[in-house]
């Protein structure tokens, strides 16, 4: 039986909840014909999907990558309806693509796909109807394009329509980071009740903007990372990486593999080595039933969305591996965003040290109510506890309307 499926039915909640679950409310689909650069006339699909509203306004990203479907789209924006309901922020849960390879476009071109892709949904967003984000291949400058349209498009600015814009356009001081700071909130509050100790010697894999973020902020709280990757390779030292070093490295435009004091590993070995705590922050799919056996980490955080396959996650359950899953550990992108929307409509600026401290509220908050599920019923995974959470929240709110 499906998570959602099982939660519902644990929670002795009436199954027509869960048969609500199963559909999006309203899924975009559109193409356009879109002139290049050189004259040549492609067409582009663009979709939106609204997958539930019971909570507040849809909130999600739109990622331009040539993997983009109608599905893809569909099942992201449930992910965001189960992450946004245990955030405990008053959001439903949207998501959106562009089917294209944005390496293969101009930066004109993508400026005129960003404001297309505006054009046609325009009427179904809003400040307080649905509220893009930036996700895989699009950021803050596309925000910005598409603001500008959509303003444009109903005569006033409007900031609080989408989130992830640059700090000179209505965005929030530490969106940047919040997703890296957020899942070290959560690691922190999870070392606590663990006992795990500074000297814990942690693996992160991906070293983009949550990796790195994250990695960051580890090093700079005294904590211990062993081991870092980019999509060339990872790095290993078992008495810790000077991550600023690796930083510097990394943003000179080189790869991690390029910093002198450590073993060069794969990306595959990254994930076996010898270490305490395993933070997949790049890609989907990296833990499966072919490497669940040989993980050695005694705690999985997922960063990423969806890194944990469904077979990899019983095995690691099975193997007392404590996994904490992304709708809790990476829900700090969205909280952030949230407080940027509430920065929009206030039409205020908030300094960097209030923000941080708004989103470690909300991330606390959020792991306090997995913990609760964990007392009532101890024998449950993280993943099973934060899929209640997050259930009884959202249903609560479904109440009343059917
Ligand atoms: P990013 O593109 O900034 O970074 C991805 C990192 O993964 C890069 O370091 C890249 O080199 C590395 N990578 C690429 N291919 C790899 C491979 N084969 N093996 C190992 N590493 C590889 O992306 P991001 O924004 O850091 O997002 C990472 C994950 O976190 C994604 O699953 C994303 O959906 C999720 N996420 C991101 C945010 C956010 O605010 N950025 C919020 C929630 C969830």
């Amino acid at each position: 039986m499906d998570l959602i499926k099982k939660a519902i039915s644990d929670l002795g909640l009436e199954p027509k909840y869960a048969e609500r679950l199963e559909r999006p409310e309203r899924v975009i689909e559109f193409t356009f014909p879109f002139k290049r650069d050189n004259g040549e006339i492609v067409f582009i699909t663009g979709y939106r999907s609204q997958y539930n509203s019971a909570l507040g306004p849809y909130k999600g990203g739109i990622r331009y990558h040539p993997n983009v479907d109608r599905a893809e789209v569909i099942l992201l924006s449930k992910l965001m309806t189960f992450k946004n309901s245990l955030m405990a922020i008053p959001y439903g849960g949207g998501k959106g693509g562009v089917c294209i390879n944005p390496k293969e476009y101009s930066k004109g071109e993508l400026e005129r796909i960003s404001r297309e892709y505006v054009r046609n949904i325009y009427q179904v967003i809003g400040p307080h109807t649905d509220i893009p984000a930036p996700d895989v291949n699009t950021d803050a400058e596309i925000m910005a394009w598409m603001v500008d349209e959509y303003s444009k498009l109903v005569g006033k600015k409007s900031y609080a329509t989408f989130t992830g814009k640059p700090l000179d356009k209505g965005g929030l001081r530490g969106r940047d980071e919040a997703t890296g700071r957020g899942a070290f909130f959560i690691m922190e509050e999870a070392f606590k009740i663990h006992n795990v100790s500074k000297n814990t010697r942690i693996a992160v894999q991906g070293f983009g903007n949550v990796g790195m973020h994250l990695a960051r902020i580890l090093y700079e709280n005294g904590y211990k990372v062993v081991a870092v990757s980019d999509s060339k390779g990872g790095i290993y030292n078992s008495n810790g990486l000077n991550i600023n070093e690796v930083m510097k490295i990394k943003n000179s435009g080189k790869s991690v593999q390029d910093y002198p004091d450590a073993e060069k590993i794969t990306n595959e070995q990254l994930l076996e080595c010898e270490c305490d705590v395993l933070v997949p922050a790049a890609l989907d799919n990296q833990l499966h039933k072919g490497n669940a056996d040989k993980i050695k980490a005694k705690y999985v955080f997922e960063a990423a969305n969806n890194p944990t396959t469904e077979e990899a996650d019983q095995i690691l359950n099975s193997r007392g591996i404590h996994v904490f899953p992304d709708i809790l550990v990476n829900g700090g992108g969205v909280s952030g965003s949230y407080i940027e929307w509430m920065q929009n409509l206030e039409n205020a600026v908030y300094e960097y040290g209030d923000v941080v401290q708004r989103l470690k509220q909300i991330m606390s908050k959020a792991f306090a109510s997995v913990i609760d599920e964990k007392k009532r019923d101890p024998s449950i995974s993280y993943r099973e506890a934060a899929y209640r959470a997050s259930i009884r929240r959202l249903v609560n709110a479904m109440k009343e309307k059917f």
